[in-house]
């Protein structure tokens, strides 16, 4: 090798070049990420809502050595605890050894997905069939959503309380469940719609069913069959579709995608792989010097409302209930905790597409297999709606980041005037934290069959450890 000119040395000091993480890995480190991924695959198919994620977290958090806040009396340096809202949501915190006023570390992603709901009154039946009416949940592209197989998931919860879960599809023995489309044959009106008008949300009716209840005397024989299936099955009757959530998702497992399983295809990965990355992070936090908090919101899909968003005032009560249980609770506090802590917005960040790539500024987008991804600011056109994170703050993450080696890369969700989008980060600024988003970048994002690198979700995890230790 013939040795490098000045110009080719100033410019490898000067450039900031970006690398593919794949490249600088070890075999070591490969092994790492593809164990960490089979892992990752596991959860997102038993945890494809947000009460299923409650669920598994939960578990895990027990597992290891969380308890429920609300079953200790008092906290002390170490201590792990978790709080649950309303089984959608859910916060976890290792106890650090400095007061909660000089600050906590924060890391919030969301377990709440696109996907179809069911309307209150869901069940009819038209010329022979069965079907239930959906509502979509989140920013769906409605095409999408016909044509595959799809699982049903949720709760009843009847009128004396008793709750009933619901989860078909899953299993190889299940029947799935799926939303016809027109054949190309005779779709020529649909075809010259535009596409987002090609299905209408009307459309979306999920077939259930095409065997008649065997009795002369009735109308509605298929509708009546259902019902009495669901009956014997579950003991709900028509009225109890009124007090239930029930969810349409994918019924396709996670895979890994490429020949050279790079890649992981699964549904919900946005944001389930920011969650299942902070989650494994915290739990190998042993006692760290700030006390460090795991968030999985609900709600994130359709503007973090309602109480089981981040919108809502429960995370501050249970930053309150862990001052109280310090006994470090006094006047103002909670606002002082909050202008001394810092977060990172753990959400998903959009990868460049090369199909797609005239949406995107080169220099400014995320590319997969190149490591987390961090957005200074999200927001549209002018930066409006934005959360922008300040230049100090962006160099305390970088620190963190270049000290622990890990692969990161800093960029825009689109072309300036081509669209935009935000994550729950504006939440927690309004509140006086430093926070910055910071996820993994994916492709097709919302759509049923979801892609990241392996090598990214890795990134993500050793970003929230570092950052939470
Ligand atoms: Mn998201
Ligand atoms: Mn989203």
């Amino acid at each position: 090798m013939s040795e490098k000119t000045e110009g080719e040395k100033l410019k490898e000091e000067l450039f900031n070049s970006k690398k593919n993480g794949w490249e600088l890995a070890t075999e070591e480190e490969k092994q790492n990420i593809f164990k960490f991924c089979d892992e990752y695959m596991y959860f997102l198919d038993r945890a494809k809502t947000e009460r299923e994620a409650v669920e598994f977290s939960t578990d895990i958090l027990v597992k290891n050595g969380f308890k429920n806040i609300e079953e200790v009396s008092s906290l002390n340096v170490g201590d792990k605890v978790f709080y649950i809202n309303r089984d959608k949501n859910v916060y976890a915190a290792v106890i650090g050894k400095e007061d909660l006023e000089k600050g906590i570390n924060i890391v919030g992603a969301h377990i709440d997905s696109p996907r179809l709901d069911l309307k209150p009154n869901p069940l009819y039946e038209d010329t022979g069939f069965a079907y239930l009416k959906t509502h979509y949940y989140g920013g769906i592209k409605k095409y999408q959503w016909t044509t595959i197989p799809l699982a049903i998931h949720g709760v009843i919860v009847k009128a004396n309380g008793e709750k009933i879960k619901i989860n078909i599809g899953e299993a190889e023995t299940d029947p799935i469940f799926t939303i016809t489309d027109l054949l190309p044959h005779l779709a020529q009106e649909q075809m010259d719609k535009k596409l987002k008008d090609g299905i209408g949300g009307e459309a979306l009716n999920l077939l259930i069913g095409s065997i008649p209840y065997n009795d002369e005397k009735v109308s509605e024989k298929v509708k009546l069959n259902i019902l009495n299936i669901l009956n014997q099955k579950y003991g709900i009757k028509e009225i109890d579709f009124l007090s239930s959530e029930i969810e349409l998702v994918p019924a396709f497992r996670a895979r890994s995608l490429g020949f050279d399983s790079s890649m992981v295809a699964s549904y919900g990965q946005d944001d389930r792989v920011c969650a299942y990355t902070s989650l494994r992070a915290i739990l190998d936090v042993e006692v760290p010097e700030k006390t460090a908090v795991c968030i999985l919101a609900d709600k994130e899909e359709i503007g973090s409302v309602g109480n089981t968003g981040m919108e809502a005032n429960v995370f501050d009560t249970f930053v309150a209930e862990m001052l109280n249980k310090l006994g470090q609770n006094k006047a103002n506090m909670l606002d002082k905790v909050f202008c001394n802590s810092r977060m990172l917005s753990a959400d998903v960040d959009a990868a460049l597409d090369p199909i797609y790539a005239s949406v995107s500024e080169k220099n400014n987008a995320s590319m997969l297999g190149k490591g987390i991804g961090m957005c200074k600011y999200t927001g549209s056109r002018g930066k409006s709606g934005a959360s922008d994170a300040n230049a100090e703050y962006v160099a305390e993450v970088r620190k963190m980041l270049e000290e622990n080696n890990i692969l990161y890369q800093i960029s825009e969700l689109g072309k300036v005037d081509v669209g935009g989008g935000g994550t729950i980060a504006y939440i927690f600024a309004n509140k006086g934290i430093d926070v910055i988003d910071c996820g993994v970048p994916v492709l097709s994002m919302h759509a049923p069959y979801e892609v990241t690198s392996k090598y990214d979700v890795y990134s993500a995890y050793k970003t929230y450890k570092a950052f939470m230790k």
